[in-house]
């Protein structure tokens, strides 16, 4: 069993969800985060702190919701499609978030990357 990062957190990434999970286990993408199945502990601590309700357990996920699931366990370092880094420190959402909370589903999967973040420096 496992929590899942879903479309609300695209373009968001508040990231206030990383700092309470007990084992590491948010990784980060381009524009959303998601969540390691293989190291995830089912422990639900992260599941209030996100403020747009992105993240939900497995058992709870609605049936036009579970592509997320499969997303979250391939684009984790576990799925072996990319190798994101981990994310354990809060920072600023991106600037989109706003604009990101009135999308539709359809949008927020058609928005999603699949490309590890990488900071600029
Ligand atoms: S708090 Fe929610 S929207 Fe923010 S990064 Fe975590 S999952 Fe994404
Ligand atoms: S349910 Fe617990 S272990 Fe899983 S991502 Fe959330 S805080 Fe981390």
């Amino acid at each position: 069993m496992t929590y899942v990062v879903k479309g609300e957190c695209v373009d968001c990434k508040h990231t206030t969800c990383v700092k309470v999970c007990p084992v590491d286990c948010f990784f980060e993408l381009e524009n959303t985060l998601v969540i390691d199945p293989a190291i995830c502990i089912d422990c639900a601590i992260c599941e209030p702190e996100c403020p747009v309700d992105a993240i939900v357990s497995d058992r709870k996920l609605a049936p036009e919701d579970q592509h997320w699931l499969d997303f979250n366990k391939d684009y984790s370092p576990s799925g072996g499609k990319i190798n994101p880094p981990v994310i354990t420190k809060v920072k600023d959402p991106m600037p989109t978030y706003e604009e990101a909370a009135k999308r539709t589903a359809d949008e927020q999967w058609s928005k999603v990357s699949r490309i590890p973040f990488k900071e600029i420096t």
